[in-house]
């Protein structure tokens, strides 16, 4: 494991003079099977994979979870470990911001302002800030990212191409509970009340795509669903739902091919972000949660 810059240069030199392309896995640790999922992609795109576990301060506002985001830095070393990542980055915030914040930071642009961007003052900026950071620190071939985050890694990708980094990025899919609930970290903080009520959130999405598949296209139609199935769980509050492209993230009137909606809903004092492709080929993979 690596904590500083040198650690870290010691341990990519090697693997460099060998040959080896890398894969680089950003999370913030708390790891799961989702999490285990990039892992597996990761290295089968590239000879050695490096995880990076940081909870990055600037991405989080004054008032979200920054202080009680959950960590057990042996647990996740042990499951990247058991999952073939050769190198696990775990720096203190001094490491990664030794001048503080007030350095240069990445600006998402427009498609910032969509879906999570008004609720997260700041959020995609630090999210991009830091992996161009990460990219400059371990100089991936390719870093893969997880579709839960929909808006984050097409914003990652629009940063790698706009200012010309050179990595190869990659988006697997969205893995999912025994009962369809998205796996994030922040599953942790549910109590089993909320817990039950959470797996709302994916039935909405399904009560959806059904209408979808039905022949329902409209977007207040499908939407109108989405509300009244998460009305059903008194715990859940919808911040946001929106059809949109998965690519350019525009809002649609009419749902086609790869339309998905996205939502973010309070459960209690958590925010949980889901996404759907309507009519998809194949559900999200469900997995039995790991608890490390
Ligand atoms: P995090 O540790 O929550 O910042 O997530 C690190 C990476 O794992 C991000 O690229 C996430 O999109 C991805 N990820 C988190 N949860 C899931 C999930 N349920 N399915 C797929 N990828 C995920």
């Amino acid at each position: 494991m690596a904590h500083t810059r040198d650690e870290l240069r010691a341990a990519l030199t090697p693997l460099r003079a060998g040959g080896a392309t890398i894969a680089l896995v950003p999370t913030m640790g708390a790891l799961h099977s989702g999490h285990l999922t990039l892992f597996d992609m990761a290295g089968s795109l590239a000879d050695s994979v490096v995880a990076s576990i940081f909870v990055n301060p600037l991405q989080f506002s004054a008032g979200e979870d920054l202080d009680r985001y959950p960590a057990d830095l042996d647990a996740d070393v042990r499951l990247a470990g058991s999952r073939g990542v050769s190198t696990v980055f775990a720096p203190e915030v001094a490491v990664m911001y030794p001048e503080g914040y007030s350095g240069v930071h990445v600006q998402p642009g427009p498609l910032g302002d969509r879906l999570c961007g008004p609720f997260r003052p700041g959020h995609f900026e630090g999210v991009l800030t830091v992996v161009a950071k990460l990219f400059g620190l371990v100089r991936p071939d390719v870093a893969v990212f997880g579709r839960k985050d929909l808006q984050q890694a097409i914003l990652i990708r629009n940063m790698v191409r706009d200012l010309e980094l050179g990595v190869r990025v990659e988006v697997a899919p969205l893995v999912r509970e025994p009962d369809g609930l998205a796996m994030s970290s922040r599953n942790k903080y549910l109590s089993p009340g909320e817990r039950r009520d959470a797996a709302g959130i994916h039935a909405a999405l399904e009560a959806a795509d059904h209408l979808f598949r039905q022949g329902v296209s409209d977007a207040g139609a499908l939407l109108d669903r989405v509300r009244e199935v998460l009305g059903q769980h008194p715990r859940l509050q919808l911040e946001y739902a929106e059809l949109v492209d998965p690519e350019s993230l525009d809002a649609l009137a009419s749902a086609g091919a790869e339309s998905t909606i996205a939502v973010a809903v309070h459960c209690g004092s958590t925010r949980l972000i889901d996404n759907l492709v309507l009519g998809a080929a194949s559900p999200d993979p469900r997995m039995v949660p790991v608890d490390g």
